[in-house]
């Protein structure tokens, strides 16, 4: 039985979707003003096993994440860039799916965008009106009563009176709304905001961002639905928006399990652009880390951790993958008929499922996975493994890599040019003539690529990959 933590409540809870077999999911996606940074798909990782683990469970997964195209950071972003609206977000948008695909994140079913749900929102807005707990400023904003919610603050704990503020407030936003706790729903255009407006029902203006996730999740996954995710960032004030918007509109619980997960630090510190150490993807790619090693970096920690990156954690994890894609090379080459080692693949698939079943819990997941390894190796050394029990071996990888999309089961090919250096470098050998399969194998290692000589011929591998 899957149990997953509830940041509502703060409980580990047995998992029942609202339809059987059938799980609703909402992911805060990205504001698409610049390159999501490595703690961004920290969270999106996380998402990625979630949502490959239920499937593994035997559920059908519909999972809507956003994307936030409109949104006061993309409004600095056309500024500073002098790009119209569209332009960076749509720039930053094929960055984000890019970034995904080099993590080997599954796609969702549906990325809606703010921009295309506008009518919606404003639609919303109203409904709040209508109900006493929206408002219009002088300045023509909407903002939320929040003080009419009575059970805000449920989900981070945050106390409404710690939200007021001390003593007379400067900021001019503060003198719009009627207390310092409302948000805005809907921010009535700026000379600041150029070109970016509606003319709507409320007015010229654009939307405030948590009314942007109310709006596009109750329209595509209805106004309760099961599982609702993001960085632990977004729980309060985003999250705690989401809830009292759409439950003061609706009447009815907004999501049954909320999911969080923890921070993810560089070398011990925060990540934070005034501390200058933000680190994106392609930066640890230019620094030549491996796209799978990053990723198994990401997923050997448990979601709710704090994790550290740091050059030893990533090496660590290189290591590890490199682990097992020898395993899985070795397994490839198993011949004969001995013992078998089907009994070894199911015990190992029970743990790894135990583990993961107890709030995704991959550090117990890989624990079993690696031991599993250490015990296929020692049988492989014997040669007491035999082709039907590395069958089932690799099957029982495949199965535990459907969910944590770490390890590569596919024939690996070289463009034609390496290929036949490899094959002249097979035939060199075979002929003795070690001083030419010496000068090959050292050209081959200069294009990036490692070759080793095992009784069944010459075998290559990418250099890094282990
Ligand atoms: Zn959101």
């Amino acid at each position: 039985m899957l149990k997953l933590y509830n940041s509502m409540g703060r409980k580990l809870q047995e998992f029942e979707p609202i339809s059987k077999g059938e799980v609703k999911m909402y992911t805060c996606g990205p504001t698409v003003w610049n390159y999501a940074h490595i703690g961004n798909f920290r969270t999106f990782v996380f998402e990625d096993v979630l949502r490959r683990y239920l499937k593994f469970k035997g559920y059908a997964v519909y999972q809507v994440m956003n994307i936030t195209d409109v949104e006061d950071k993309i409004i600095k972003g056309i500024k500073q860039t002098k790009m119209s609206l569209k332009e960076l977000t749509q720039l930053y948008e094929a960055a984000f799916m890019e970034d995904l695909r080099t993590l080997n994140v599954e796609r969702a079913e549906l990325y809606p965008k703010a921009t295309a749900h506008i009518p919606d929102m404003v639609a919303l807005i109203k409904t709040l009106e209508r109900k006493g707990f929206a408002y219009r400023a002088p300045d023509g904003s909407y903002y939320f009563r929040v003080s009419k919610f009575k059970d805000y603050g449920a989900l981070s704990g945050v106390r409404l009176d710690s939200l007021k503020p001390a003593g007379r407030v400067s900021s001019d936003h503060y003198e719009e709304k009627m207390e310092a706790a409302d948000f805005a729903l809907w921010k009535a255009w700026d000379p600041d905001d150029g070109d970016v407006f509606w003319e709507t029902e409320l007015g010229k203006g654009r939307p405030g961002w948590s009314i942007e996730c109310s709006a596009m999740s109750m329209k595509y996954l209805g106004e309760t639905f099961d599982i609702h995710t993001g960085g632990l960032d977004n729980r309060f004030p985003h999250h705690e928006n989401e809830i009292a918007q759409s439950e003061a509109a609706t009447g009815k619980k907004f999501v049954n399990y909320w999911l969080h997960s923890e921070f993810l630090n560089i070398r011990g510190e925060e990540m934070h652009k005034s501390v200058g150490n933000v680190v994106y993807l392609r930066d640890l790619a230019k620094a030549g880390w491996d796209p799978m090693t990053i990723r198994l970096f990401l997923v050997t920690s448990r979601y709710r951790d704090t994790i550290d990156l740091t050059d030893s954690s990533l090496e660590q994890a290189r290591a590890q993958g490199a682990r097992l894609s020898d395993a899985i090379l070795r397994l490839r080459e198993v011949r004969g008929e001995k013992a078998d080692g089907t009994d070894l693949a199911r015990s190992f698939l029970q743990e790894f499922e135990k583990a993961m079943d107890d709030d995704l819990n991959t550090p117990a997941a890989f624990a079993a996975l690696f031991s599993f390894v250490k015990q296929l190796n020692s049988l492989m050394d014997a040669g007491s493994l035999g082709r039907a029990g590395a069958d089932s071996a690799l099957d029982a990888l495949r199965r535990a890599n459907s969910v944590l999309g770490v390890m590569s089961f596919e024939e690996d090919s070289l463009p034609p040019r390496l290929a036949e250096l490899v094959a002249q470098r097979d035939l060199a050998r075979k002929r003795r003539d070690f001083a030419e399969s010496d000068r090959l194998r050292k050209e081959l290692l200069s294009e990036g690529i490692v070759v080793e000589d095992t009784p069944g011929g010459t075998r290559w591998k990418m250099a890094g990959r282990g």
